[in-house]
Formats: C-alpha cells, sequence, structure tokens
C-alpha cells in the first residue's frame, strides 16, 4: 500500500525537523523518515551537542578557567572525570531527543523509522536497511533531503585501530588519552583539541596550511594559536601525516612530511566531511550530485528535480546547525508557495568552541584588503574590561572592522569567553547596516564584557582620527 503525504523529509537533523515543522505549520501533510534509533541528527548524536556538551563538563569539572586564578593545580581523577562527562553527554542527549519528538508530534509531522531510498522522482521506499524485509511505500508532491554528512575516511589511514577516531568515534571514549594528535586544524580538529587540552591531554595538531582555521580573521588564528602553544601544546603548520604505525604493544607512530616523527596515544583525524548520498537512490529520482557526493541546489535549494529540495550539509557549505536550520524553513516556505521566509541571511555568524572560543561575522580583514575596501579596525583587550579582570580572562579580545567613509560595521571578530554569545551584539548592528557610532552612543550594563564594544569603538573612531589628522573622532556628516 502506497500513502501519499504533501511532503516527504528524508532524515531528522537540523534541516529536515524545521523543514519539516514549517510545512506543518502552515497545514501540509507530512511525513519524515530517519534510519537512525532516534531523532536528531547528528547535530544531537555526533555533532554540535555532544561537543559542546563535553566542554561544559570538562571546563566545569576540572575547573580549567579558573584553577590558576585561585592558585589551584590540576589533579584531576582522570576515570570519575570521564564518568561524569558521559553521564552529562546522556543527559542532555535525552533531553534534545525528547525535544524534538515532541515538535514533531505537536505539529503532526509523521515519523518513520527506516531507510528512504528513491524509487522514482516522486516515491520512495522505506526499509530497515537490510533489503531482508520489503519497504513500505511513500509519495509525496514535494521532497526535502536532509541527510547529513559523515567524517571522511581518506585511504591509508588505519581506522581499524581502536586509537584512529574520526570525530564520530571519538565520541565513544573508553579513557582520557595522555597525548592526542589531531589531523587537520579545522574548526572540529581544534575544538576538540581543546577539549582534550582542558581534560589534561598533550596536544599535537597537525595542519597542511600556514594558519589554523584558514577562513577566520588570521588574528584570530593567531591568538588561538599562542593561546594553545602558551599551554604547551604543539601546532605544526604547514605539515602533512605519511603514516600512521602502531608500535606492536606500544603507541602509535607517526610520520610526517616535515621528516618529524611523534608518538601518541590516540590520534583523531579530522579531514572533513562527505555527503550522505549513497543508498539514496538519486539516480532514480533524476537528482544530480558532485564529486564530493554533495547535492547541486539553486537559491531556492531544489535539486536538479525542481519538486525535490535539499538542504543542510548534504548541499554542503557552511555546514552548520544554524544555517541547516533555516535552509530547511527557507526551502519549504518556496516549495509550497509560503509568504514567509524567502531567503537564508547571509550574515551569518561562525561559532567556534575553542578554549578560548571565538566568534565571526562578515568579513575578515584580510577580505576587505583583498577587495579594496577603505576600512579602520577597532580593538579591545578583555584584560582592559572590568568584567574580564573580575573573570580573570586573559586571551579575549573583540576587533571590529570598519569602513572609513560611512562608518559602517562591516565585521566582528571575538575570541574570549561568550564570544558565540556576544557577537550577536555586532550582529543586530550589522542586520540595521549601522554605524560603530552606535557603539559609542550607547549604555551598556556595567561591569560587562559587553562593554567591550564601546571600547573598541573608540579604539577605532581615534585611529580614524589620527589618519585624517582630525583631533576628534569624525562624524558621518563630516566625512
Ligand atoms: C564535531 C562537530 C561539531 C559541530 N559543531 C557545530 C556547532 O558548534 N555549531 C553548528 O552550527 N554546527 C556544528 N556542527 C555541524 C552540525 O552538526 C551540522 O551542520 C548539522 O547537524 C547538519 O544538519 P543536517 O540536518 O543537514 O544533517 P544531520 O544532522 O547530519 O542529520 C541527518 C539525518 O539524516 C539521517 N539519514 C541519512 N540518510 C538517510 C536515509 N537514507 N534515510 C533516512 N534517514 C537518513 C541520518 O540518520 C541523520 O539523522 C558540528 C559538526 C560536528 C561533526
Amino acid at each position: 500500500m502506497t500513502d501519499h503525504y504533501d511532503l516527504c523529509v528524508i532524515g531528522s537533523g537540523p534541516a529536515g525537523e524545521k523543514g519539516a515543522v514549517q510545512a506543518a505549520y502552515f497545514g501540509k501533510r507530512v511525513v519524515l523518515v530517519e534510519k537512525a534509533p532516534a531523532v536528531g541528527g547528528a547535530c544531537v548524536h555526533t555533532g554540535t551537542l555532544p561537543s559542546k556538551t563535553l566542554r561544559e563538563a570538562a571546563l566545569y569539572v576540572t575547573g580549567f578557567q579558573k584553577r590558576k586564578l585561585y592558585g589551584m593545580t590540576l589533579d584531576i581523577d582522570k576515570q570519575a572525570s570521564l564518568r561524569r562527562l558521559m553521564g552529562r553527554l546522556r543527559a542532555v542527549t535525552e533531553q534534545q531527543v525528547s525535544q524534538i519528538s515532541q515538535n514533531m508530534r505537536r505539529h503532526e509531522v509523521e515519523v518513520v523509522k527506516g531507510q528512504a531510498t528513491f524509487t522514482g522522482p516522486r516515491e520512495i521506499t522505506v526499509t530497515d536497511g537490510s533489503g531482508a524485509v520489503a519497504g513500505r511505500m511513500l509519495t509525496a508532491d514535494r521532497f526535502l533531503i536532509a541527510t547529513g554528512s559523515s567524517p571522511h575516511r581518506p585511504p591509508g589511514v588505519p581506522f581499524d585501530d581502536h586509537d584512529v577516531e574520526d570525530s564520530d568515534t571519538i565520541l565513544d571514549l573508553d579513557r582520557i588519552p595522555q597525548s592526542l594528535a589531531v589531523v587537520g586544524g579545522g574548526v572540529i580538529g581544534c575544538e576538540y583539541a581543546c577539549l582534550f587540552a582542558a581534560l589534561g591531554t598533550a596536544i599535537t595538531i597537525i595542519e597542511g596550511r600556514s594558519s589554523l582555521m584558514g577562513f577566520l580573521d588570521g588574528e584570530m588564528s593567531e591568538r588561538l594559536r599562542s593561546a594553545l602553544a602558551r599551554g604547551g601544546h604543539r601546532i605544526l603548520l604547514g605539515d602533512a601525516v605519511l603514516s600512521i604505525e602502531r608500535v606492536v604493544g606500544g603507541p602509535l607512530h607517526i610520520k610526517l612530511k616535515s621528516g618529524q616523527s611523534l608518538e601518541v596515544d590516540k590520534v583523531l583525524y579530522s579531514a572533513g566531511r562527505a555527503g550522505n548520498t549513497g543508498g539514496l537512490g538519486l539516480d532514480r529520482a533524476g537528482v544530480a550530485v558532485d564529486p564530493k557526493a554533495r547535492i547541486p541546489v539553486n537559491q531556492h535549494f531544489q535539486t536538479s528535480q525542481p519538486h525535490i529540495y535539499a538542504a543542510g550539509d548534504v548541499i554542503g557549505s557552511p555546514a552548520l546547525a544554524s544555517v541547516s536550520m533555516e535552509q530547511g524553513r527557507v526551502a519549504m516556505c518556496h516549495a509550497f508557495g509560503i509568504p514567509y521566509k524567502t531567503k537564508v541571511s547571509p550574515l551569518t555568524p561562525y561559532g567556534v568552541y575553542t578554549i578560548p572560543e571565538i566568534s565571526m561575522l562578515g568579513a575578515t580583514e584580510e577580505e576587505l584588503t583583498k577587495q579594496g575596501i577603505p576600512f579602520e579596525v577597532g580593538r579591545a583587550g578583555y584584560d582592559s574590561n572590568a568584567r574580564g579582570q573580575i573573570t580573570g580572562e586573559q586571551d579575549g579580545a573583540l576587533k571590529l572592522l570598519f569602513h572609513t567613509e560611512t562608518k559602517r560595521l562591516l565585521g566582528v571578530h571575538m575570541i574570549g569567553d561568550r564570544a558565540t554569545e556576544l557577537v550577536h551584539i555586532g550582529q543586530m548592528v550589522m542586520c540595521f547596516s549601522g554605524t560603530i557610532d552606535v557603539f559609542i552612543d550607547s549604555v551598556f550594563n556595567f561591569p560587562t564584557l559587553a562593554e567591550i564594544y564601546k571600547y573598541a569603538a573608540y579604539d577605532g573612531l581615534g585611529r580614524l582620527a589620527r589618519r585624517t589628522g582630525t583631533t576628534v573622532p569624525p562624524t558621518p556628516a563630516a566625512l
């Protein structure tokens, strides 16, 4: 028997959940197919929330950020810490699964367990994946493919060794390693490196490029590198892994392109992600796939089959939970002609949960220079902010980039405690095309980290005044 729906969604991660609920909210009959035992996708089970929960728990259990402030040393019971970390992880995961399930129920989205495969452009079968049981047939007017991505496993890396991990398997943690080599200095690699550093693991990051997380403003990337180096960790830039071998009964032995070699307890290989398109039968649906197994879409998130939409990690960059949710909603508004959300905001903040954490919005200094846009920089450090001094935060800083003529805010770059929260102050100003005068004219709570915006703005206007030879910061009318 075949059941017919207005919309069939494949995958219950952020893109699938929000897309399904958006359509259901506007009265559509929606079915969602999920092959994993629980809803939530990589966001809840292997990606965003597990890594952030472990980070928060590690900071609490080890007192990492505060212990120096109060003259305390690190003396943690690693097994007990691991139990607490994993306990917290289970609790948050269960809460999230329950919340997402409730959201589906509230909006009457029917959730079907099993693996979805297209048998034609308007029809899928749902099976248990083994092929042993006949599948249930579902047809729909519209489809949303939100199947996410998985860690890329390059050939030649011995993932069969129980101490060679990717970002999924690292979560099945049996112990806190003494030493860890992180291959790949991207977001996931750097986040896990900082998490384990907080737990007392000796870290080596191996990155082929000349900086960590190349998309960041260069100053912020360098501040993170030096914070890690100050903690005694090794950051090997411009290097690459040639081989990883297990010394029998001993540690893992890594040979590097530079000629160096390392012996470590564990390796985390973080070499990018590939779209989950295998087994979906996309050829039968007439949906094109690119060489990295991602699904190309147009600005409305339509695939090469206009009634089949795709959103989230499966379409590629930026591969963030935050953006995936919006893509799912926008895609479904277009699919059903709902006059609500028409595009994903181009002002996307990036949050990197390293220790210290980093967040950014808008252009970097390198991008503005390349584009020939005239800009000035305003900086302020947490060390000269009253709240920063109280909390003992040393590595924090805010960097604002603004247009020299209009004083419009062009970029916000922040490192330090709560950076991923505080960036939204700059975001609101940028959303309304505001100038950095907004920060000068605003009254901020005192003492707060947020007040740092005012001092970064003063710094920027002071530089601009010096550059233009004026004694007072110029006003927009004067320019
Ligand atoms: C370690 C790590 C940390 C991260 N941290 C952050 C962060 O701090 N902030 C942030 O915004 N993002 C973060 N991300 C990225 C974020 O997790 C992803 O962008 C997000 O989960 C993508 O959502 P999605 O809906 O596209 O796919 P997913 O969340 O991957 O969900 C896809 C779902 O589809 C299901 N599925 C796949 N194929 C089928 C099929 N054939 N039939 C049925 N079901 C199927 C899967 O089982 C899965 O449940 C992180 C990712 C990782 C790995």
